[in-house]
């Protein structure tokens, strides 16, 4: 993208002065990163310009503009800081700037030192959202840029950064109601931490793709002359499904893809809300409305601002189809959520608006307890806030959300930690309930207290569903009754160990408990005991962790029992590879050892996987065993070949052609010549005239595999060569 083309489009939409002020922030960013380039190869400053253009887009502001086009300035640049922002750029740019900076540029760190580091960044950028909301919309637009560019990162960072945007920022996208961004960055997510799924639902969705638009084209035309008729003014699209949408929809309800509903969507876009329920009323005159999936959004907003109709009607050949209805300013709301603000700015007081719009995010990081380490405070933040809600009130009838599921105890400790230690009973609606009963929007709420409970119980743990009331909960019972909790949970874990006929004095020797309490980060096994005491850990959790760690130990001894009986075989089995091949970025030190599955070269792309116990296992970046791990990203760890390793490597080939005399003489010639040196072979007929042959050698790299695939390929009797995954 030109700069100048920018520069111009910006000064189309805001005042000379801001433009004079963009202009030199184009410029402060260019040679800010003139020495820098992307992974793409392009300049770095491409990065920052397209992140502006997307703030832009959107209707942002002048200064949200500037900012997004410096936003990485203060993180890249030499001696760049927020202060030099400030006086060249004013305070309010210099403040988004400083909100979306991390506080600490990554280098090379060990790999638990990066996790922190995750967390404190994305502990700063919650308190810089909550301070000015449009901090979140820079980010997103710079995580959205990112991810379209993906492509051209390591696996590494490619699995990192796929997994943090669909944990971290498609919900928060979702939170402030920005609909398009959220879906665009699901998609791409999606796309990389599961390329297999994604390559199926996207086959699956194209596979009746003609038949599905014949159905949307006639039922556009069908409802447009219905609604021309009925004097309705209305612009009619279909709408694009994301594909994440479609397999979470999927796996929630377990259906196939024939079974949603809403694969095929009409977005109505009509002037008023009096006309959108005057179309709905004529579509349902005219259609069969399938019964039970008629929402009202307006009359009841989602929590994230999101309003339209919903309907979903049965076409004429038996497919159901969605219809949306909506108009422009509730249309721009789904899409660009809060920064649809900024669009309707004219005679509001936008900043208040804002504030009420953010008021969540402020509460609960003022709730928190500063103290808290940044990882379980990200961690609530995201478990109590990104999910759903439901919107309470208190008998004054002040608003308070919580997540889908919370319980009258999430709202008792959401007002005050005493309130909820002292809870007693609940009333909905002025009627008792259950302390289990689940919340509901709209939901007046009143706890009843007594000072004669003495405090949480312990089945409280199992009730509650926001994470800080059952801190809160966990807090009361560590420190008003250690000792009964130690007491207690020894005698669970006894218990527990008698119903499976397990010796527990066999199971709580040190070897297996020191791993554990290390494991778990505590620093006895007493506060083991005292966390199955008041709830925390299940006996049988720990039992469970107490056998493995058990097995393991029995495993090691009996191989080292062999080895030292000579029985060589077990020797050869246990595989590891010299460290000097590889290294592992950020903790050098760490023990190293290849996948048996993949056997990767030097020149392939690989990826970390930290084992337990067993270092850093060392595949191939495409081998199905990582790919798998999608559950287990935290353990995915970036990797590098050594630039001079001078180890060499098996590989191996299967090579087929036509069955000839002479031709596996052929195959170990051509191989000799380029002084390999050959491990096994192994060949079979596969019919009278076909053979395939397989080969194992040990090379230096990829490149020169590929010299010997190339060679083998010139030979007449070879037809095909593939390189095995073992
Ligand atoms: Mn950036």
């Amino acid at each position: 993208m030109d700069m100048q083309e920018l520069i111009q489009e910006f000064s189309k939409r805001y005042s000379p002065e801001h433009t004079e002020t963009f202009r030199r922030a184009v410029d402060f960013a260019y040679q800010t990163h003139s020495s820098q380039l992307r992974e793409s190869g392009e300049p770095y400053v491409v990065h920052p310009m397209e992140v502006a253009r997307i703030v832009m887009d959107m209707g942002m502001d002048a200064s949200s503009v500037i900012a997004a086009v410096l936003h990485d300035v203060v993180e890249d640049g030499d001696n760049i800081t927020v202060a030099l922002v400030e006086e060249k750029f004013g305070a309010e740019v210099a403040k988004l700037v400083d909100g979306v900076t991390k506080l600490t540029k990554s280098g090379q760190q060990t790999y638990i030192t990066k996790k922190q580091e995750q967390s404190e960044n994305l502990r700063k950028l919650f308190l810089a959202i909550a301070a000015d909301v449009r901090v979140v919309i820079i980010k997103l637009a710079d995580r959205l840029h990112n991810m379209r560019t993906l492509a051209y990162c390591n696996p590494y960072k490619r699995m990192r950064k796929a997994k943090e945007t669909l944990e971290v920022y498609a919900p928060l996208a979702h939170r402030f109601g920005m609909g398009a961004i959220k879906g665009e960055l699901e998609d791409l997510s999606f796309m990389y931490l599961m390329p297999e799924e994604y390559a199926d639902i996207s086959r699956q969705f194209r596979e009746k793709q003609a038949e599905r638009q014949e159905t949307l084209d006639n039922a556009k035309r069908v409802i447009k002359e219905e609604l021309t008729t009925a004097g309705i003014d209305a612009t009619i699209s279909g709408r694009p499904k994301h594909l994440y949408s479609v397999y979470r929809k999927m796996q929630r309800q377990n259906s196939s893809i024939a079974e949603i509903y809403d694969l095929i969507a009409i977005r109505v876009i009509v002037e008023s809300v009096n006309d959108c329920y005057a179309a709905l009323g004529v579509i349902h005159a005219g259609w069969k409305p399938l019964p039970g999936r008629f929402k009202d959004y307006i009359a009841t907003p989602k929590p994230n601002m999101y309003r339209s109709l919903h309907t979903t009607l049965l076409a004429s050949n038996g497919i159901p189809f969605e219809v949306q209805i909506r108009t422009k300013e509730m249309h721009k709301t789904a899409e660009y959520g809060i920064a649809a603000h900024w669009m309707y700015k004219e005679g509001r007081n936008v900043q208040s608006l804002l504030d009420r719009k953010t008021s969540w995010l402020r509460q609960v990081i003022e709730a928190r307890d500063t103290t808290e380490d940044s990882k379980e405070f990200v961690e609530s933040i995201m478990k109590d806030f990104l999910g759903e809600y439901v919107f309470v009130l208190t008998p004054k009838g002040e608003i308070i959300d919580l997540p889908r599921g919370s319980t009258p105890l999430d709202f008792a400790y959401r007002i005050h930690t005493n309130i909820g230690h002292h809870t007693q009973g609940a009333r909905i609606n002025g009627a008792l309930v259950r302390l289990d009963y689940k919340l509901k929007t709209n939901d007046v709420v009143e706890i009843v207290t007594s000072n004669n409970q003495a405090g949480p119980s312990l089945d409280w743990l199992k009730i509650v569903k926001t994470q800080a009331a059952r801190n809160k909960i966990r807090q009361w019972f560590k420190k008003e009754n250690r000792e009964g909790n130690v007491a207690r949970g020894r005698e669970m874990l006894e218990d527990s160990a008698k119903r499976q006929n397990l010796v527990i004095s066999d199971l709580t020797k040190p070897e297996f408990v020191n791993p554990l309490i290390e494991r778990l980060n505590v620093s006895s096994f007493d506060d083991i005991y005292a966390a199955i005491g008041f709830g925390g850990m299940s006996a049988s959790q720990v039992l469970h962790k107490l056998q493995e760690l058990k097995k393991k130990d029995d495993k090691a001894t009996e191989i080292a029992e062999r080895i030292r009986h000579g029985d060589s075989e077990d020797t050869a089995k246990a595989t590891h590879v010299p460290v000097n091949g590889i290294i592992v970025k950020g903790d050098p030190g760490m023990a190293v050892r290849f996948g048996n599955c993949c056997n990767p070269l030097p020149g392939d792309p690989i990826i970390g996987y930290i084992t337990r116990g067993r270092g850093v296992s060392v595949h191939r970046a495409n081998c199905p065993n990582v790919t798998n791990l999608q559950n287990d990203l935290d353990r995915i760890i970036e990797v590098e070949w050594a630039i001079n390793t001078k180890s060499s490597f098996n590989a191996s080939l299967q090579i087929a052609g036509d069955n000839k005399p002479g031709t596996l003489s052929q195959i170990s010639q051509q191989i000799s010549s380029l002084n390999v040196s050959i491990q096994s072979i192994s060949g079979k007929p596969m019919t009278d005239d076909r053979y395939i042959i397989e080969m194992t050698f040990e090379v230096a790299n990829t490149e020169q595999l590929n010299v010997i695939i190339r060679n083998l390929k010139k030979l007449k009797c070879v037809s095909d060569v593939y390189r095995m995954n073992r």
